[in-house]
């Protein structure tokens, strides 16, 4: 009785450790390999990194809201990817042309790369369901509240969404990025993120900061 018992138990440490072996085998490189893709901020443009001017396209009045380029420096400095993911229903509408659009992208990017906030990318969406017009009029899964542009980011450069965030200043930005299921997603009382915040909504940000600024020092990096 005393042998079998032994032997049962030897056989018990054998398993034990081969499903050990196995278990290392087969989620460590998972572990390495989630520990080794990226993070990112994704951020809307228009009144939460620029003061929003309702299809804006001048560069002239590009203006940056307030704190926002320290906010970046310290994301870029804790390793964060910068993302801008911008919704232009304005080209589909027939308001401003795409090299207006692009003009001011250009502009944006130089002012930032300026100040040493290199952007890893930006995606814009030009069409709008109902207001576009010809090839623009569609239902487009890249227009917030769809996360199709975060899905494109988190694609493109390997990220990991449980380690990104969205910040924006409309409860659509809030759904795109709980859409693409990113780890928090950061209404900002700036734009429209003072009215928005009043809203009685399904869509729940999971934190509201008063600008840039405080989302990234108060729920960011904190
Ligand atoms: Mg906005």
């Amino acid at each position: 009785m005393q042998i079998l018992s032994l032997l049962s138990v030897k056989r018990v440490i054998n398993l034990h450790s081969a499903i050990s072996e196995l278990t290392c085998l087969f989620f460590l490189p998972c572990a390495i390999l989630l520990s080794l893709m990226g993070k990112a901020v994704f951020l809307d443009r228009d009144g939460t990194i620029i003061q929003d001017r309702h299809y804006l396209r001048d560069v002239n009045e590009v203006a940056f809201e307030d704190r926002v380029v320290p906010a970046l420096h310290m994301l870029v400095a804790a390793g964060f990817k910068l993302i801008i993911v911008t919704n232009q229903s304005g080209i589909g509408r027939g308001i401003i042309s795409v090299s207006e659009y692009e003009a001011v992208e250009a502009h944006l990017t130089q002012r930032l790369l300026a100040n040493e906030v290199p952007l890893a990318a930006t995606y814009y969406c030009p069409n709008h369901p109902k207001e576009g017009q010809g090839e623009y009029k569609q239902e487009c899964g890249f227009r917030k509240p769809k996360p199709g542009m975060i899905f494109k980011g988190l694609e493109q450069f390997q990220l990991d969404p449980a380690q990104c965030y969205m910040v924006g200043d409309k409860l659509i930005d809030i759904a795109a990025g709980q859409g693409a299921k990113l780890k928090k997603n950061i209404l900002v009382r700036t734009g429209y993120g003072a009215e928005q915040s009043k809203k009685n909504s399904e869509i729940v940000p999971d934190a509201i900061a008063e600008d840039l600024y405080d989302a990234v020092v108060n729920h960011i990096l904190d």
